[in-house]
């Protein structure tokens, strides 16, 4: 299994999620002729994506999907809330029940609902035989169906979206410092820290997600998460940048490397 993150926040949410047989683009937020570029950049051609996965309706995870679906003619999956709000017209579509499975080649999805202030949101466990990954952004509260799924990924992505202080001290009115901060909207550097902390067992690779570029700082998102595991860190810790760079995880190798977005053109 392959991760490839092409851009994570406000600016715009897109995964790729690949094994030999399967390409699922997770989300997407990003323009469409961008997703279309970085997708041919990393060799998934037209029409060659097996399905787009919608996780909610916002408009940093749907951006270009209607741009998308010109080049793409796969299925739009997603669940009957979701896909009720989102008008696709004609475009083929797959529907997803919260915590059942759907096998779409050689990848198995796992729909965790998340709370978090749209139509019918989900998180997502992604299976092979072989590995597993939980990529979880958008959520006010962390679930113990989110923590279950933390636990078995090899691969974490979770959001770690404000720094409290910074959140509250900052220049946001209030009603949207109250929503960002509330168990519906998005979660803390102490919230994610806190999950991660629940981790046991063999070293994962997690990559922190969704940060806010008004508040929050990557560094001090990967330093509080640090501090919660003690020192030296068991994983392999990093932040994801809103864009620019395409980052890429390979279970074979348990590593993963950053390609600069202007390098793959
Ligand atoms: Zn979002
Ligand atoms: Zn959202």
């Amino acid at each position: 299994m392959e991760v490839f993150c092409f851009g994570s926040g406000s600016e715009g949410n897109a995964f790729l999620v690949r094994t030999q047989r399967t390409s699922i683009l997770i989300d997407a937020g990003l323009a469409a002729t961008t997703l279309r570029r970085l997708l041919r950049s990393i060799g998934v051609g037209d029409h060659e994506l097996t399905a787009i996965v919608v996780t909610h309706e916002h408009h940093d995870h749907v951006r270009g999907l209607a741009g998308l679906l010109r080049w793409q003619s796969c299925p739009v999956v997603t669940t009957v809330g979701t896909d009720a709000v989102l008008r696709l017209g004609s475009a083929r579509r797959l529907t997803v029940r919260y915590q059942h499975w759907l096998e779409i080649g050689d990848l198995a999805l796992y729909p965790v609902p998340v709370p978090h202030d749209a139509r019918e949101p989900f998180g997502l466990r992604l299976a092979t035989c072989h590995a597993e990954t939980a990529l979880f952004t958008d959520l006010g509260t962390v679930t113990d169906e989110v923590l279950v799924a933390l636990s078995r990924a090899n691969l974490i992505v979770l959001e770690a979206n404000h720094d409290r202080d910074l959140l509250w001290r900052g220049p946001y009115p209030d009603w949207l410092k109250r929503r960002i901060a509330s168990p519906a909207g998005h979660l803390s550097n102490d919230q994610a820290a806190y999950a991660l902390a629940h981790l046991s067992g063999s070293p994962r690779t997690i990559w922190l997600a969704h940060l806010s570029q008004q508040n929050n700082d990557p560094r001090l998102a990967l330093a509080t998460v640090r501090a919660r595991f003690g020192s030296p860190c068991p994983h392999q810790l990093d932040v994801l940048p809103q864009a620019g760079m395409v980052y890429r995880w390979n279970f074979a190798s348990s590593q993963y490397r950053l390609t600069r977005d202007s390098d793959q053109e």
